[in-house]
């Protein structure tokens, strides 16, 4: 294998013994946290050394990123998350290629992936991404958004909503970002009474390459890491 193909292996192998090892020490079996490998600073090649190498799904944040890699035929069996925003006028061409989407914010997007689910005849997975920073400058809705959101969610038929997505604050350090993980999952667990008979919020993803130990130890199901697994490849 060339070199940077190697590097990216060993990388990967390296995150999925810290995440085994973060969920032992949070006492929760390590089935229970899925990795996204987020392949958005990565060519094709690199891309499907991952997959080679046992990593899916696999994470893009950019939808046309998405769309090309998703026709790559080296990469067909590759299953792939949506992490970043989507703008209304790519949902249609991106609900069919996309295991799920994390990054549901409101309710004029829910409707556009509502319809694009109908049109393809079966129901789309989405997370709603939750701002828990209070940082303006990302997506997400507030608590109060979220808890008026969830009351409506039976108006979506076509989608299947599996949980909640949050990015913690950037510059607070891993005491702050644990904070955030867990407003998440205090919000998850308030929202129960309040949901459509069926719909359980199992899923909570949450945790990057800098926090995603502190992110389970908060109870995140799925952690999306990304720059980890480029590092040491210019
Ligand atoms: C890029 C990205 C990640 C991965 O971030 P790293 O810090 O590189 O691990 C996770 N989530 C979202 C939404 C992203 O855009």
């Amino acid at each position: 294998m060339p070199q940077p193909a190697q590097t990216i292996v060993d990388n990967f192998h390296r995150v999925q013994e810290r995440i085994a090892r973060a969920a032992e020490q949070a006492g929760r079996d390590a089935s229970e946290v899925q990795l996204i490998a987020v392949t958005k600073y990565v060519d094709a090649e690199l891309t499907e050394a991952l997959l080679n190498a046992g990593a899916n799904p696999l994470g893009e944040s950019r939808p046309q990123q998405l769309w090309e890699k998703a026709k790559c035929p080296t990469l067909r069996t590759a299953k792939w998350h949506l992490i970043g925003h989507l703008q209304r006028n790519k949902v249609r061409r991106t609900v069919p290629m996309v295991e799920l989407i994390h990054s549901v914010d409101s309710r004029r997007l829910m409707k556009a992936i509502d319809e694009a689910a109908s049109e393809g005849g079966k129901r789309s997975r989405v997370l709603l991404e939750v701002n828990t920073s209070g940082d303006a400058a990302k997506h997400g809705l507030t608590a109060d958004e979220l808890q008026e959101f969830a009351s409506q969610l039976a108006d979506f038929p076509r989608v299947e909503v599996c949980g909640l997505m949050t990015m913690a604050a950037r510059d607070g350090g891993t005491s702050v970002a644990s904070r955030n993980f867990a407003t998440l999952r205090e919000l998850r667990d308030q929202l129960a009474d309040d949901l459509p008979a069926g719909t359980t919020l199992s899923e909570l993803s949450m945790g990057m390459s800098h926090d995603f130990e502190e992110a389970i130890r908060e109870g995140a199901t799925l952690v999306r890491i990304g720059s980890l697994l480029t590092a040491g490849i210019d």
